[in-house]
């Protein structure tokens, strides 16, 4: 029988676990898949940890691995993704957001011929209108400026062949964003739609800043473009200054009426400065992923879990 590695990340999730679990034995019953739990615990403060040693106990295709802190969830799915062993793995979120009896179809896509089968949100409903509004926004920007091409809506949720998790795993960059990696690598994908869905329990993790920090991560990781905006910015600014230095010095030598000099003066100035540090910030975000990559340190670091190799020595 082909195996299916199910990874899933969770931080805080010590109520959903459980809701999780047994709906997806509801599914994984139905299925002519071997399945293998792979739970990855992202520094959890609640009681995440023990309840995952629980179900651990409780089933034996339950493995998981807990991180010594929190290195988010683009660390907890490479992890997962890593250890996973199956012909086949998909990715899901604990909260039941990503509605486990999808399943059933994605296998059946799969086995149609296609490598990836994915799934997007039809709508956003229970979600605060401005985070919709962004959200849309961020993803009009980055399909503007980015090669790699990424669909509105789409959630992390995917189930894929070991050819394309091969692939995935090929990547070795420190600064990860998932989205648009799974979509860099290409291959064949099918995309399912679905009802969006409330929390099954616990809450989400996200706020606006982080997710505006997340989609300023998204852009600097698969666009150039700001580097070229800067650059444009730059280019335009100069020459307009230029224009404006050659009328100034003609109008003075017809007019012999200077213009009032320092109002004039700090205005462009401020802009200069002002257009400067802009494209200093934008060129610093680059330097400092470089400087990330560069340091190769581990995206997360495992303390204890039961899957022999990583489980503690004593
Ligand atoms: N998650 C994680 N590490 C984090 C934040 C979130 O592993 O630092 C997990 C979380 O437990 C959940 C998934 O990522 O399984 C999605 O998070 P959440 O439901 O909070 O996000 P939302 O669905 O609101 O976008
Ligand atoms: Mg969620």
């Amino acid at each position: 029988m082909k195996k299916l590695s199910v990874v899933i990340p969770c931080y805080n999730e010590e109520a959903a676990i459980g809701i999780y679990i047994s709906e997806m034995k509801k599914i994984e019953s139905g299925m002519d898949l071997d399945y293998e739990y792979l739970f990855v615990n992202d520094g959890s403060k609640d009681d995440t940890l023990k309840v995952l040693r629980d179900i651990a106990k409780k089933y034996s295709n339950v493995k998981y691995i807990s991180f010594s802190r929190n290195f988010g969830k683009e660390a907890a799915l490479l992890a997962g993704i890593k250890l996973a062993k199956g012909d086949y793995v998909t990715v899901m979120d604990v909260d039941l957001q990503d509605p486990p009896e999808l399943l059933p179809e994605m296998y059946q896509k799969i086995q149609e011929g296609y490598d990836i089968v994915g799934t997007r949100r039809a709508d956003r409903t229970g979600e605060p209108k401005i985070r919709s509004f962004f959200a849309k926004k961020f993803y009009q920007l980055i399909n503007r400026i980015s090669d790699t091409e990424m669909v509105d809506g789409a959630r992390d949720f995917r189930l894929m062949t070991r050819q394309v998790v091969d692939a995935i795993l090929e990547l070795n960059e420190v600064n990860r964003f998932s989205k648009g990696i799974f979509s860099w690598v290409g291959f064949d994908t099918y995309y399912i739609s679905f009802k969006n869905r409330e929390r099954s329990a616990g809450e989400t993790s996200w706020n606006f800043w982080s997710l505006l920090k997340y989609s300023i991560e998204g852009i600097i990781n698969f666009s150039e473009a700001p580097l070229t905006i800067a650059t444009f910015v730059g280019i335009t600014s100069c020459v307009i200054s230029a224009v404006a230095m050659l009328y100034f010095f003609i109008s003075n030598l017809i007019t012999q009426n200077p213009v009032p000099g320092w109002p004039s003066l700090v205005c462009i100035i401020l802009f200069l400065g002002g257009l400067q540090l802009f494209s200093l910030g934008i060129v610093g975000k680059y330097i400092g992923k470089i400087f990330l990559e560069v340091k190769k340190r581990p995206n997360y670091i495992i303390k204890e879990s039961n899957i022999d190799k990583y489980s503690k020595k004593n």
